[in-house]
């Protein structure tokens, strides 16, 4: 049964909150009227207060009122992206070329309303820290966090996060229970032929080529090296060099990213992809240079974390509308940072259609307002039943 009511004061309070997040995103690291707006409500609630963790990270805790020393963590992402927004509403973005265009704002204010219901209703024991945390888009801000001590000050059983998910029915929720986000990793190539006259290639070596027979043969690595039950991507999305007709150029650039769900995948992307730049560059008498960058690791979940994850949310919504272990996606998410300190699992929360530029990142996309007492309600019951006097003062 659900507590937070549709349409209740509490939500209301929540679509507020978020359509004003929304209206002001903040991209990373310079989240600080939005960690300003989080502190100043979290303060408001009763909880007690630490800012300053990567910068703009919120970090607030809470202790229940029964006796017990078990701590849980939840966690939202703040960041905006760098997008465009091309939506009309009144609540669209006023800070040009900024775009809450992946739901973070509604993530802020899931779980900005699930602490002050549960500040109201302190009927768990031991305590929970909510973990705001800055520049999830590509900047790592879980991974600072977790450098600048945050289980070491806050300590934590177990950590959880949720992130909308369109296409993923409102009233529905995915959980994973291993992997649920691909890692990511960026890469540089750098080419370096001989430079010479358009007319007269036999003159120099050309960069250009060589590219060309890297963009295919780099595709090899997931068809002839990747065991083909297991998954990976490789995908050159830029390409520099050049900038006449009647030049070929001394060297050319290409740049992508690779994806992976284990280790062991990434490991193999990265040693193929060396082997492969370094030797037929030199076949064709240029010279090779690959700068590979492992940005964020693949999202793991635990599995008896997942499936308390899946219990509760069972619980909340009828199993009917929990799938279980659909597949995972090849986006990444930096939550896997803080699943690498502590278990824990992180879960999909339906945002209705993705039809109609309603997928994450687009322009036009808008968190589902409709499903911010599910969320808060979710974060209110795991809290509830990973902290019943029962299963903590043993
Ligand atoms: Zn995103
Ligand atoms: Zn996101």
């Amino acid at each position: 049964m659900a507590l937070i009511s549709k349409e209740g004061p509490l939500h209301q309070q929540m679509r507020q909150w978020r359509r004003d997040l929304h209206q002001h995103p903040e991209t990373a690291f310079e989240e600080h009227r939005t960690a300003a707006k989080v502190a100043q409500l979290l303060t408001s609630f009763g909880l007690e207060v630490h800012t300053g963790l990567a910068g703009t990270g919120v970090v607030a805790t809470l202790q229940g009122e029964l006796p017990g020393l078990g701590s849980i963590g939840l966690r939202a992402d703040m960041d905006a992206l760098n997008l465009q927004e091309l939506n009309t509403f009144e609540h669209c973005s006023t800070n040009q070329g900024k775009m809450h265009g992946c739901g973070h704002d509604g993530h802020t204010a899931m779980l900005l309303g699930a602490a002050k219901y549960l500040s109201q209703h302190r009927n768990f024991s031991g305590s929970v820290v909510f973990i705001f945390q800055p520049a999830e888009e590509g900047e790592a801000g879980a991974q600072v966090m977790c450098e600048q001590g945050l289980f070491e000050k806050f300590k934590v059983d177990a950590v959880y996060g949720m992130h909308n998910w369109p296409g993923l029915e409102a009233g529905q929720f995915a959980v994973h229970s291993n992997a649920v986000m691909a890692s990511m990793d960026v890469f540089d190539i750098k080419i370096t032929g001989q430079g010479c006259h358009g007319g007269m290639p036999h003159l120099g070596v050309d960069p250009v080529v060589v590219a060309g027979q890297l963009i295919s043969s780099l595709q090899s690595i997931i068809g002839r090296t990747l065991n083909p039950l297991e998954s990976g991507v490789v995908s050159i999305t830029q390409m520099q060099g050049g900038d006449a007709y009647n030049v070929v150029p001394d060297s050319v650039t290409l740049s992508g990213t690779c994806r992976a769900f284990s280790a062991s995948v990434q490991e193999l992307l990265e040693s193929r992809m060396r082997i492969q730049v370094t030797n037929i560059c030199e076949a064709f008498g240029a010279r090779g240079e690959l700068d590979y960058r492992r940005v964020y690791p693949s999202t793991i979940n635990d599995p008896e974390h997942a499936n308390i994850c899946a219990t509760v949310t069972s619980a909340l919504v009828g199993a009917d509308n929990v799938q279980l272990d659909p597949a995972p996606s090849m986006g990444a998410e930096d939550f896997s940072f803080m699943l690498q300190q502590r278990p824990g699992a992180y879960i999909w929360i339906g945002n209705g259609s993705s039809e109609g530029g309603r997928g994450l990142h687009n322009p036009h996309y808008d968190f589902n307002d409709e499903i911010l007492p599910l969320g808060a309600q979710y974060w209110v019951n795991l809290v509830q039943s990973q902290l019943s006097e029962n299963d903590t003062t043993a």
